[in-house]
């Protein structure tokens, strides 16, 4: 569902991403950990194109994300390609002057066509999963943190992606509002929602990846089932990482 190849990224002389490979199967669910500044969210913001690579490919779904169109035609191509991935960050960037409910209808009426009614049902029904169906009508300044990250999904889902990116989106949070956006994220993995976690809660990683990578000064320095890489690491760099987490 998604591959990456070879992803290189340089700021200046300063090379973040030193040729990472990824390939995330559908309805796979890959935890992304590793120190400050290795790099987690640059390789997340390369594959939506928020970031462009200085060597390498991104695949979504068997189209290449980073292709050499030029102008016009790659702004139509990577619009296209956005739709089809959700993004949630460590800040719920909602609207603050829309309602909950024009929050998650606005990206479905606008960049999809779809009707007022269709759309404003598919809120209702978002909302309910989330556990917010009493919010629709609020304004986010109205909302804790936690119920802005679940409306954030929300908005996401509305788009019926094919996968979604998740950038720490818990890590801003007060501790006892954690679980009810993890909670949203597990229901999220056992209806087999493809998705790639940055984190840096390493019970939550391994109880809903089904794969770990763990990843150190813009390099993969280890991968694998969580079982495995947090009970039995193999690298040294791994360890002294994970040292700290336990
Ligand atoms: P954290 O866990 O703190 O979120 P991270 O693993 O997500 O860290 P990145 O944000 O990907 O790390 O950053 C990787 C490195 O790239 C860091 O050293 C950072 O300072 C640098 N970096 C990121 N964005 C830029 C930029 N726009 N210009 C220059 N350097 C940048
Ligand atoms: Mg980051």
């Amino acid at each position: 569902m998604v591959e990456v190849r070879g992803a290189r990224k340089s700021y200046g002389n300063f090379e973040v991403l030193k040729g990472i490979d990824l390939s995330v199967e559908r309805g796979q669910i890959v935890a992304i950990i590793g120190p400050s500044g290795s790099g987690k969210s640059t390789l997340l913001r390369s594959i939506n194109h928020l970031e462009t690579l200085n060597a390498g490919e991104i695949w979504l779904d068997g189209v290449q994300v980073n292709q050499p169109l030029k102008g016009r035609a790659f702004e139509r191509h990577i619009n296209g390609v956005r739709q089809q991935m959700g993004m949630v960050f460590q800040h719920f960037n909602l609207f603050p002057h829309m309602t909950v409910r024009d929050n998650i209808t606005k990206g479905p009426i606008v960049l999809k066509g779809m009707g007022r009614d269709e759309a404003d049902a598919l809120a209702a029904q978002l909302l309910a999963k989330v556990g917010l169906a009493d919010k629709i009508d609020s304004y986010p300044s109205r909302l804790s943190g936690g119920q802005k990250q679940r409306v954030a999904i929300a908005r996401a889902l509305a788009m019926k992606p094919k996968v979604m990116l998740f950038d720490e989106a818990t890590s801003a949070l007060d501790p006892e509002l954690v679980d009810e956006v993890n909670a949203v994220m597990k229901q999220l993995a056992a209806e087999h929602m493809t998705m790639i976690i940055v984190t840096h809660e390493m019970r939550f990683a391994s109880e809903v990846a089904d794969r770990v990578l763990f990843m150190d000064g813009g390099a993969v320095v280890e991968e694998g089932q969580p079982s495995t890489l947090f009970t039995a690491p193999t690298h040294e760099r791994t360890r002294a990482f994970l040292k700290k987490y336990l």
